[in-house]
């Protein structure tokens, strides 16, 4: 029997992230995983620039690291939308980027190696303990926080603060903490591995396709090194029931019959199978503590509802656990009152912003309005360096939350300049 003050189930990015970040904090932890790194998670691969500033907040080496290893990513530079009527829109995450010279702001790496790249971080700090290799398939709840237990009882720890990070599926998160899956807020996809797609951005932007056959959802290229693309679709549950529509039928679909895409993917070959996987979507609020436990990521359903961004805010809200530990055992209080102070932070932090892309959700659902608004943008260059600046700078972003902002900047009352 393992006794420890915190013990992290999950090791994907957001029980990863909260590990190293209790370390940095001189918090020892144990950290459980079922699988053994290196392993792989379907995923897109996208790892924005909130989950690189947050992994530079723990430890501006690992990043720096990160940047080095050119091997395993490929540095991003913006998004190509593509609207259903074929309109082409790329928007830099910085209005005037240079390639050569910028701090790097996003990148595609295979989630078998970026999920390994932070397990070696965590394997080289001697306070964390960490058993992979080790699935919990039990949690009982004890006066004094949580014991924990493998299928056999082989495995056993008791731990005063439980931190549930192991993912979409997780047991704990469904049937102790009660989040249900609930298919408006829930989404499915699927991914693949191709070489040689032709037309790839020539400054490595990925690119999101919002097609009439996959509507309402969308479809990405993502590039990544070595001449290999993430290559999916993704689409909300309910509408996937309700059209009883078969998410790989649709990619093959796509890449035979698009008039464009299919052109790109005449001379492509896929590596691997088309593999799916569920996203538990940020748009529906919900209560992600409690007595002695946290969920963080994908556990606490906290996938951004649009871009389907979840290594980011797994991060970030590892980031935030691991700092209400701190609280816990400095005021020596577990209480699910005293553990609201997390989904405080959590929802100030990541709430809004799912909010916005939970209404953009809805939008894009609808072809004629994407269009419509994708002729408009596309002639407004304004529009897409503020969208620009939205992705680099969170005071723009919450500018752009406030109604009011939006009717300033049609009547040309928004200096741009003034806003960097
Ligand atoms: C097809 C698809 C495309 C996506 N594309 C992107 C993208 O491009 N960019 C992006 O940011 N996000 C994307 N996401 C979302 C992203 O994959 C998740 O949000 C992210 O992996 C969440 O990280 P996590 O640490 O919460 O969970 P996970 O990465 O799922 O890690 C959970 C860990 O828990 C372990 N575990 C599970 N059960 C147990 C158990 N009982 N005991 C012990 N360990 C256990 C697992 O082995 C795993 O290592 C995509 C998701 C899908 C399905």
């Amino acid at each position: 029997m393992i006794e420890t003050e915190v013990c992290i189930v999950g090791a994907g990015p957001g029980g990863a992230a909260t590990a190293l970040k209790l370390s940095h904090l001189g918090i020892s932890c144990v950290l459980v995983d079922k699988a053994v790194f290196p392993r792989d998670k379907i995923c897109g691969d996208a790892i924005s620039g909130k989950a690189a500033t947050i992994l530079s907040r723990i430890d501006p080496t690992i990043m720096q690291q990160f940047e080095t290893a050119t091997h395993l990513q490929t540095d991003i530079w913006g998004i190509r939308f593509v609207s259903p009527n074929n309109k082409e829109i790329d928007v830099p995450f910085h209005p005037k980027y240079d390639v050569q010279n910028d701090p790097k702001q996003g990148f595609v790496c295979k989630r078998i190696d970026f999920d390994n790249f932070l397990i070696e971080e965590v394997k080289k700090r001697e306070d964390i303990l960490f058993f992979e290799n080790t699935a919990i398939d039990g949690y009982q709840k004890t006066t004094e926080g949580f014991q924990l237990y493998s299928k056999t009882k082989a495995f056993q720890i008791n731990a005063r603060l439980l931190i549930v990070a192991n993912g979409a599926n997780s047991n704990f998160s469904r049937h102790f903490a009660g989040l249900e899956k609930d298919p408006k807020h829930h989404a499915g996809a699927v991914r693949a591995y191709y070489k040689n797609v032709q037309g790839m951005h020539p400054d490595r932007f990925i690119e999101l396709h919002f097609l009439k056959e996959i509507n309402p959802g969308y479809f990405w290229i993502f590039p990544l090194p070595g001449g290999y693309a993430n290559v999916g679709v993704g689409m909300r549950s309910d509408y996937i029931s309700r059209k009883k529509f078969n998410l790989r039928d649709g990619l093959n679909r796509v890449l035979s019959t698009h008039p464009i895409l299919k052109e790109r993917f005449k001379d492509a070959e896929l590596e691997g199978k088309v593999t799916g996987f569920g996203l538990p979507l940020g748009s529906k609020k919900r209560q992600i503590s409690g007595d002695h436990f946290m969920l963080v990521g994908d556990a606490g359903h906290l996938i951004d509802p649009l871009s389907g961004e979840g290594i980011g805010n797994a991060i970030y809200s590892g980031f935030i656990a691991a700092e209400q530990v701190q609280e816990c055992l400095a005021e020596n209080d577990f209480s699910a009152q005293f553990m609201k102070a997390y989904d405080v932070r959590v929802a100030r932090v990541l709430g809004k912003e799912m909010q916005l892309s939970y209404s953009l959700q809805k939008m894009m659902a609808r072809p004629w309005l994407v269009n419509l608004t994708a002729n408009w943008v596309s002639r407004n260059r304004t529009l897409i360096d503020l969208i620009s600046l939205m992705y680099i700078d969170l005071e723009v972003r919450k500018k752009a939350l406030n109604p009011l902002f939006w009717i300033r900047l049609m009547l040309g009352k928004v200096d741009l300049e003034k806003l960097r």
